[in-house]
């Protein structure tokens, strides 16, 4: 259609959107494109037997920076991914990793595979092989580059891949570092499945707390009774929806593969998911109103939309429809650059995927912390901080003669868990990264939103990191 936004791909998306913020900044040209230039492509081809003979599996492993390494990005299980999306997945790692003080390049693997057509065995198999190619080209290892769980894969590839590693480099001490979103039997951190779905909600709260931001998109500060659509009920959309719900907002409406459900009273996200077990499908739940395919759902009357599926789901074409006020990206690149600029016109808040996911890398770096330091967060402290804050609790009730409760003890004087320390650690990255952004984002007239804010501030990190090497002058 004349005067329509041409749709980009994703890896052009991501660059289009660097170059927007690289514009308003002051750093020479060749460095703002040795940090938005792609250091390493790794693609391949292995045979894996399967139980209907030999098959040939494409996987990539793409490096984006080796500015500060390890790199670290997840591994996609996805039957129509490329090259393209691989480097665009990569670049967002750089990013969204300096942004957060992630102190790591960016990085993203990913094989062509419905992981739906296999059995168990044959996932385990294609997963091994896929480590091994990584292993003989030196595309992974604790100090080289860090894996991670992505769509399509969970804490079991993980376990797979960390065991195939160990084969390879027995007596490696730090070699359960070598991936992360590992089980927690398995070298993994408490905390890490949920931590991307956690931090999308830390993301969600904080923005909704902005009293004057309310204000200019016409809502009411705070996330209670937020009415909240969510895209995929996967990790990250399962999570993002319980953890919205658990902290006051109502999930309306919920998409996945097989169609949408929407219900302006509210849906109770367990009992979808339990319906969905039971069921195969979210379709035909009580009370709700169906959709098939799901993408309507995405332009019911609601809040807050959280893409948590995949890219390239709000483009031009959707958008002009999109009730919602707040995009809230648990995805990565959910939005075009057009489907963006549409939005933008309507005066949403987009809260842009390489902030607001980055809960899960930063989880992840506490996880190759801990494989590091081979020691549980806590496990020194923990005994020690309840031992003092019971006497402390004594000293008050002598002093004061008043008697705490038994509930009001242990509040008091628990002492931190692993679990604890790392969602204390998300909350904190999140809320300071939050306001990082947004404080770019009010200073400059020229920067039109959030996004553009958040690439500043990553060029920005990253500019530092060249600048003290001393190779640009
Ligand atoms: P996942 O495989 O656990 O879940 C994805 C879900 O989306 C699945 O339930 C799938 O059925 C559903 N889905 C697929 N196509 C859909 C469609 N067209 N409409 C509705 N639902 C659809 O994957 P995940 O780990 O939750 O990842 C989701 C997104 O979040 C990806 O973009 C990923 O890159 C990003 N992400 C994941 C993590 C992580 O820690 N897992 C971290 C940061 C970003």
């Amino acid at each position: 259609m004349p005067g329509e936004k041409k749709e980009l791909s994703f890896y052009e998306n991501v660059l289009a959107m660097y170059d927007k913020a690289a514009a308003l900044s002051t750093y020479p040209h060749n460095l703002l494109e040795t940090i938005k230039s792609t250091n390493s492509v790794y693609s391949f081809i292995f045979p894996v037997r399967t139980p209907n003979g030999i098959v040939e599996f494409e996987g990539w492993r793409v490096e984006h920076s080796h500015h500060r390494l390890p790199t670290k990005g997840g591994i996609r299980f996805a039957p129509h991914v490329n090259e393209d999306e691989v480097k665009a997945l990569a670049a967002l790692m750089t990013y969204k990793c300096a942004l957060v003080d992630v102190p790591f390049g960016g990085a993203k693997g990913a094989v062509k595979i419905d992981t739906r057509k296999y059995d168990t065995p044959t996932l385990e198999a294609v997963t091994r092989r896929y480590t091994v190619e990584l292993i003989k080209k030196n595309f992974i290892g604790p100090g080289t580059d860090v894996p991670a769980p992505d769509y399509g894969t969970g804490p079991r590839e993980m376990a797979w891949i960390v065991d195939t590693y160990m084969t390879f480099h027995q007596g490696e001490v730090d070699g359960m570092a070598c991936v992360t979103g590992k089980p927690v039997t398995q070298g993994g951190i408490r905390g890490r499945t949920e931590a991307t779905g956690r931090g999308v909600f830390f993301g969600i709260r904080e923005a909704c707390l902005q009293a004057d931001d309310m204000k200019r998109i016409g809502l009411t500060p705070g996330i209670e009774g937020k009415r909240v659509i969510v895209q995929g009920m996967g990790n990250v959309g399962y999570y993002a929806a319980k953890f919205c719900q658990e902290g006051g907002a109502r999930i309306v409406g919920i998409a996945e593969y097989e169609g949408g459900i929407y219900d302006p009273k509210g849906l109770d996200v367990d009992s979808v998911a339990r319906h969905r077990r039971e069921t195969g499908s979210i379709l035909k739940f009580p009370g709700a109103l169906d959709f098939n395919p799901s993408g309507p759902v995405l332009e019911q009357d609601c809040d807050i939309l959280v893409p948590a599926a995949l890219e390239n789901q709000i483009t031009s074409d959707n958008a002009p429809r999109i009730k919602a006020r707040i995009i809230a990206e648990g995805a990565n690149g959910p939005t075009t650059a057009a489907g963006e600029e549409v939005l933008l016109r309507k005066g949403c808040l987009l809260l842009a995927d390489m902030y607001l996911n980055a809960g899960g890398v930063t989880v992840s770096y506490f996880e190759w912390l801990k494989n590091l330091s081979h020691v549980r967060f806590g496990r020194m402290a923990k005994r020690f901080d309840e031992r003092t804050n019971t006497q402390l609790i004594h000293m008050i009730e002598s002093a004061s003669g008043k008697k705490f409760t038994q509930e009001e003890r242990t509040a008091v004087s628990h002492g931190a868990d692993e679990v604890d320390l790392v969602n204390s650690g998300l909350e904190e990255t999140m809320i300071t990264a939050f306001h990082q952004v947004r404080e770019t984002w009010k200073q400059n007239p020229k920067v039109d939103s959030f996004r553009t804010a958040a690439f500043i501030n990553a060029i920005h990190k990253i500019a530092t990191t060249y600048l003290e090497l001393g190779i640009f002058p």
